[in-house]
C-alpha cells in the first residue's frame, strides 16, 4: 500500500440514487457520465436507480428532449428501476413544502425589484463582500399595502442563517465548507408560486428517499441551499458526491467543437455503445490507470466512487476512436456485419445506394472491420464499392505523377490477376507479392497504383480484400479503364 494519501471511502450500502436530467436538449456527454456513475453505484451496491425528469422549466422542456434522453440512455445500456418520474407532476408536493417552510418561518416574502437587488449587489462588491442579496423583512402593514398597490408580487426567499455554515462531507471532494454569510437568501418560489430548481430538487431528493446524490461539480453551490431546505423541512440530507467537469483535450469545456458533445452525436458518428460507455467511465474514474476496455459487468464490479478523481476529466475523441476501432476488431464478423448494416440503414446510406447495397455492405464487413475507427468512416474506405469506376482527383494526381511507372506497375498487376483462377486474398497476395519482387519495387510504389486503379481512392479497404470482394471480372475492367485513361494522357503528352 502506498503511504501518504488516506484511502477515500466508497459506498458500501445499497444506494438509492437518481439521475435527474432537464429535458431541454439531447443527452450531453457530461450528463451521460453522471447517469453512468449513478447506474454503476446502484448496480454495484445492489441499490436502486431512479430516473427523474426535471421538467419544471416549462418553457425550455420538451417531450421530444425527454424521449431523446431516454433513448440515449437505453442505447448506452443504462436501465432504470423507477421512473421516469416527472417533476412537473409533483406540483402539489412542492406547494406543500413551500407552505410548510412558510409556516416554519424558514422563508419570507421578498418584494425587491431587480434594480433594488442589483444595487445591493453593487454595494456589497464595493465593500468587498460577497454580492449576495437579502430581502427586507421588516415592512410595516402600510408599506406592504403600498407595495401591493404598486402591483408588486413577492417571491419567496429562504431566510439564510448568516452566522452559520454548511459542511458537505463529499465522497470526491472531501470536506467542503460553505459560510452562510456568502450565500444569498435564495428564491424557493417565484411570484406565481412556482417552485425553483433548488426547492423541487431538495423536496424530491428527500421524499424519494435518495441516499446519495451524485452529480456534476457545477452543482456544488446548490448543495448547501438544498441541504438547508431539507433540514428546514425536517429531513436528514443525503450524502453527496460531486464529480469533476469534463473538458476537451484543449482543456476547454466540452462542446460540439471537439467533435461530439452528446450521446446522439456519438451514435451518429458511428461509435459503438460499449466504446462510448468505457470512454464515459474513464471520465474521472480509473481502475488501475491502464485498463481501458471493460464489459458493462466488469464496470459494475470494479467501479468505486473512491477512485473518482476531483481534477477535471478530459474527453478525447481521438482516444475514443482508437478504442472504438479496437472494439470493432474484437467483434465477430457476423455480429459486426449486422451492426454495420443497422448503422448504414439508420443513417439512410443503404437506401440512397439502391438495390443490392446491403449485400455489398455485408460482403465488405470483414475488410472494413480491420481498418475502421468509427462506422462513420465506412464511406471513406468502402464507398468505391457502390460507385461506378471513377478516380478521385487526389488519387488521380498521385497516379499521374509518373505516368510511365503507373502504367508499368498497373499493367504488371493486371497481368497477374487476369489469369488467376482462385481469386482469394491468399492467392492474390502471393501473386502480387511475387510480381512486386520481380519488378524490384518498394511495396508502396507497387501497391498504391493497384489500389487507385481498383478503388479510385487513396485510402480504402486492403488491396487484396478489395480485389476479392469485387471479383475478377470487375477488377479487370477497373484496371483496364484506368490503364486506358493513363494511356490517353501519355499519348497526348
Ligand atoms: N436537472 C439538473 C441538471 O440537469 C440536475 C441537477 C441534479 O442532479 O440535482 O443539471
Amino acid at each position: 500500500m502506498g503511504k501518504g494519501k488516506p484511502k477515500r471511502r466508497g459506498i458500501d450500502v445499497p444506494a438509492r440514487v437518481r439521475f435527474a436530467p432537464s429535458p431541454t436538449g439531447s443527452l450531453h456527454v457530461g450528463g451521460a457520465r453522471t447517469a453512468l456513475f449513478n447506474w454503476l453505484i446502484a448496480r454495484n451496491t445492489g441499490g436502486t436507480f431512479v430516473l427523474r425528469v426535471e421538467d419544471t422549466d416549462r418553457e425550455r422542456s420538451t417531450p421530444e428532449s425527454e424521449a431523446e434522453i431516454l433513448r440515449a440512455l437505453t442505447w448506452l445500456g443504462l436501465d432504470w428501476d423507477e421512473g421516469p418520474l416527472r417533476q412537473s407532476e409533483r406540483g402539489q408536493a412542492h406547494q406543500a413544502a413551500v407552505e410548510r417552510l412558510r409556516q416554519e418561518g424558514a422563508i419570507y416574502a421578498a418584494w425587491e425589484t431587480e434594480e433594488e437587488l442589483e444595487a445591493q449587489r453593487a454595494a456589497a462588491r464595493a465593500d468587498k463582500r460577497a454580492p449576495v442579496v437579502r430581502g427586507r423583512r421588516d415592512h410595516t402593514e402600510d408599506e406592504l399595502d403600498a407595495l401591493r398597490a404598486e402591483g408588486r408580487e413577492p417571491v419567496w426567499r429562504f431566510a439564510v442563517d448568516t452566522a452559520g455554515r454548511t459542511e458537505i462531507d463529499d465522497y470526491v471532494r472531501g470536506t467542503v465548507t460553505f459560510e452562510h454569510a456568502a450565500i444569498e437568501d435564495f428564491v424557493v418560489a417565484r411570484s406565481d408560486g412556482s417552485p425553483t430548481y433548488n426547492l423541487a430538487a431538495a423536496v424530491d431528493d428527500a421524499e424519494m428517499g435518495i441516499t446519495h446524490v451524485v452529480r456534476g461539480e457545477d452543482h456544488i453551490s446548490n448543495t448547501p441551499k438544498q441541504m438547508m431546505i431539507m433540514r428546514a423541512l425536517g429531513h436528514e440530507p443525503p450524502e453527496y458526491a460531486h464529480i469533476p467537469l469534463i473538458l476537451g483535450p484543449d482543456k476547454k469545456r466540452l462542446s460540439k467543437r471537439h467533435g461530439a458533445a452528446s450521446v446522439e452525436e456519438l451514435e451518429s458518428a458511428g461509435f459503438l455503445p460499449i466504446a462510448a460507455l468505457n470512454a464515459l467511465a474513464l471520465c474521472g474514474w480509473s481502475y488501475d490507470d491502464k485498463t481501458t476496455m471493460f464489459t458493462p459487468e466488469e464496470l459494475v464490479e470494479k467501479f468505486s466512487i473512491a477512485r473518482v478523481s476531483k481534477s477535471p476529466a478530459v474527453f478525447d475523441m481521438k482516444r475514443l476512436e482508437v478504442l472504438n476501432g479496437r472494439y470493432l476488431r474484437t467483434t465477430p464478423d457476423d455480429e459486426f456485419a449486422d451492426i454495420l448494416v443497422a448503422y448504414l440503414t439508420d443513417t439512410g446510406y443503404l437506401a440512397e445506394r439502391g438495390d443490392g447495397a446491403e449485400e455489398i455492405a455485408r460482403r465488405s464487413a470483414p475488410a472494413v472491420k480491420r481498418k475502421l475507427g468509427t462506422l462513420g468512416d465506412y464511406d471513406g474506405l468502402a464507398g468505391w464499392l457502390f460507385r461506378p469506376h471513377d478516380i478521385e482527383p487526389e488519387a488521380w494526381e498521385v497516379v499521374t505523377k509518373d505516368v510511365k511507372h503507373s502504367v508499368q506497375v498497373i499493367g504488371a498487376g493486371l497481368g497477374r490477376i487476369e489469369t488467376l483462377e482462385e481469386f482469394t486474398v491468399e492467392r492474390l497476395r502471393e501473386e502480387l507479392s511475387d510480381q512486386l519482387h520481380i519488378l524490384g519495387e518498394a511495396a508502396r510504389d507497387f501497391l498504391e497504383p493497384q489500389r487507385i486503379a481498383l478503388t479510385g481512392q487513396l485510402v480504402s479497404t486492403g488491396i487484396y480484400e478489395s480485389l476479392e470482394m469485387v471479383g475478377r471480372d470487375e477488377a479487370v475492367s477497373r484496371y483496364r479503364s484506368t490503364l486506358a485513361r493513363l494511356a490517353e494522357l501519355w499519348q497526348s503528352a
